[in-house]
C-alpha cells in the first residue's frame, strides 16, 4: 500500500489548489478524483461544438478573485463589460417597457442592499415585501444566486459574502480555465474514495481500485456528497461536524442549453429574464448568444430547480420553447439543432449546486475551518466565508487546506 504526506480527496476547484500548493511544498501526495475529468463544478462540455460551462461560467468578484489573473496569465479572454446583474427582462416578443424594467431592477437592487446589510440571522423571505408583484421574479433570482428558496436562506451568510469588481464571463470557458491551470498536477481519476479511516497513526483511504495511507487528508469533496454519506468514515465525523453539514446544504442549480441554426437576430443585451403575462408564472432565465455564438443557455435554481431536473427533456424543452416564442417570437420553433442539460443535483459526485447557510445558522460555516482529529482538512467552497459557493473561494480554501496540512506532517 503505497504512502503518502498528504491524500487529497476530490479534484475540483478546491482539491486542484491544494494539490498545485503541495506540488510546490515539494511535499508527496495522490490526488483521487472520482471522476473521469477534473474541474468538478467547474466543467467546460464542448460536445454542442462550442464551450458551454456546465457549473460555473462567471468569474464573480473579478477583483478580488485570483482566476482574474490566471486568466490573464494563460490568455484566456472574458468580458469585462457586462456583469451577471445587467439582465434585461422580457415578454411578447421583446423587452419590456422601460418604466416595468425599472420598477423590476428597483425592487430587486432594495432586496439585494437589504440582504448584503443584514445584521440578523434570518430567512432571505423577511427581506421581501408581502404581495409584491415582483416577488416571483425575486424568487428566481435568489433561486440562481443561492440555489435554494428564500426561506431556506440565511441573511447573514449572504451580507458576509464579498462582491467585488463585476462578474466576468470567459469566452473558452471557466471549466477549461480551471482545468488548464491545473494541467501537469497529478490526478488519479475514475478512482471514487469509499472509506476514509482515521483511527490509526496514518489515515487510511479506501477506493474502488485499492487503498493508501496518508498523514494528513484533504477532504475537498461537496457537502451534499457528505451528507449523503458518500464516504464512510472509522470513526465518523465528530457530531458538531455533520450538523454544520447538514445547516449549510448544496442547493439545486442545473442549466439547460439550446445549440440554436443561427445567433437571435438584432438582440445586444445577453442576459435576460422571460416574464410571462400571468405574474404568478415562473421567470425564465436566459443568456443570449453567448460571445455571438449561436446559443441560449437557462440557469434555473431553488425548488424550481429541482422540480426542471426531474423533467423529461422533451418536457423541459416545452418550458424553453414557450419561454423562447415569448421573447424572441413563434420563429423560434424550427431553430433548436441540439440541447443539453447538466443534472448536478442527481450526479452522485455533486448531488447539488452550492452551498448556503440554513436561516440562523450562519456561524456554522466557520465549522468548516477546524482540523479533525489533528489529519482531516476540509476544502471546498463551502470553507469560504467571504467567497462560499464559488469557484475562487473553492480555489482560495484549497490553498488554506494545503497549508495547514503541511504544518500538520
Ligand atoms: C449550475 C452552476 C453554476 C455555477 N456558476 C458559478 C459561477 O458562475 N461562478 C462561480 O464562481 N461559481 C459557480 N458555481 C459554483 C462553483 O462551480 C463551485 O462553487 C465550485 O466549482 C466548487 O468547487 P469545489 O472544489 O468546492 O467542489 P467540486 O467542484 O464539486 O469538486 C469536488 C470534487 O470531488 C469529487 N468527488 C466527489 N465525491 C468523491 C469521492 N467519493 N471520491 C473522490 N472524489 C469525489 C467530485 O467528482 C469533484 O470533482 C456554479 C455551480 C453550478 C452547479
Amino acid at each position: 500500500m503505497s504512502h503518502y504526506d498528504v491524500a487529497v480527496i476530490g479534484a475540483g476547484a478546491a482539491g486542484l489548489a491544494a494539490g498545485l500548493e503541495l506540488q510546490k511544498a515539494g511535499k508527496s501526495f495522490i490526488v483521487l478524483e472520482a471522476r473521469d475529468r477534473i474541474g468538478g463544478r467547474a466543467f467546460t462540455d464542448t460536445s454542442l461544438g462550442l464551450p458551454f460551462d456546465c457549473g460555473a461560467h462567471w468569474l464573480h468578484a473579478a477583483a478580488q478573485n485570483p482566476f482574474t489573473k490566471i486568466a490573464d496569465r494563460l490568455g484566456f479572454a472574458y468580458n469585462s463589460k457586462i456583469s451577471w446583474a445587467d439582465v434585461i427582462r422580457m415578454g411578447n416578443g421583446g423587452p419590456l417597457p422601460e418604466a416595468v424594467q425599472a420598477e423590476a431592477v428597483d425592487y430587486i437592487v432594495d432586496v439585494l442592499t437589504r440582504l448584503s446589510e443584514a445584521t440578523e440571522d434570518v430567512p432571505f423571505s423577511a427581506s421581501l415585501e408581502p404581495g409584491n408583484r415582483w416577488n416571483p421574479l425575486m424568487d428566481h433570482i435568489i433561486g440562481q444566486i443561492t440555489s435554494h428558496d428564500p426561506q431556506n436562506c440565511s441573511t447573514l451568510d449572504y451580507a458576509r459574502y464579498i462582491e467585488d469588481g463585476g462578474d466576468f464571463p470567459v469566452k473558452d470557458g471557466y471549466g477549461a480555465l480551471v482545468a488548464r491551470n491545473a494541467a501537469g498536477l497529478p490526478v488519479t481519476l475514475s478512482t471514487p474514495v469509499t472509506c476514509i479511516d482515521w483511527s490509526g497513526q496514518h489515515a487510511r483511504v479506501e477506493t474502488e481500485r485499492g487503498n493508501v495511507t496518508a498523514s494528513a487528508i484533504i477532504l475537498a469533496v461537496p457537502v451534499n456528497v457528505l451528507i449523503a454519506d458518500g464516504i464512510r468514515f472509522t470513526p465518523a465525523l465528530p457530531p458538531d461536524l455533520v450538523q454544520a453539514l447538514h445547516d449549510c446544504p448544496m442547493g439545486v442549480s442545473e442549466k439547460v442549453a439550446i445549440l440554436l441554426d443561427r445567433p437571435i437576430d438584432g438582440f445586444s443585451h445577453i442576459y435576460g429574464d422571460v416574464i410571462f403575462e400571468d405574474p404568478a408564472k415562473q421567470p425564465f432565465n436566459l443568456h443570449i448568444n453567448p460571445f455571438g455564438r449561436p446559443l441560449l443557455v437557462s440557469h434555473m435554481g431553488g425548488s424550481y430547480g429541482a422540480e426542471v431536473e426531474k423533467l423529461s427533456d422533451d418536457a423541459i424543452m416545452a418550458l424553453a420553447m414557450e419561454a423562447m416564442v415569448e421573447a424572441f417570437g413563434s420563429g423560434m420553433k424550427t431553430r433548436v439543432v441540439k440541447t443539453l442539460r447538466t443534472h448536478w443535483a442527481s450526479d452522485p459526485y455533486s448531488l447539488g449546486g452550492y452551498s448556503h447557510a440554513k436561516p440562523g445558522k450562519a456561524a456554522l460555516r466557520l465549522k468548516f475551518s477546524e482540523t479533525i482529529g489533528d489529519r482531516i482538512v476540509l476544502a471546498g467552497e463551502h470553507c469560504s466565508i467571504p467567497f462560499y459557493s464559488t469557484v475562487h473561494g473553492a480555489h482560495l480554501s484549497g490553498i488554506a487546506a494545503a497549508e495547514k496540512a503541511v504544518r500538520l506532517l
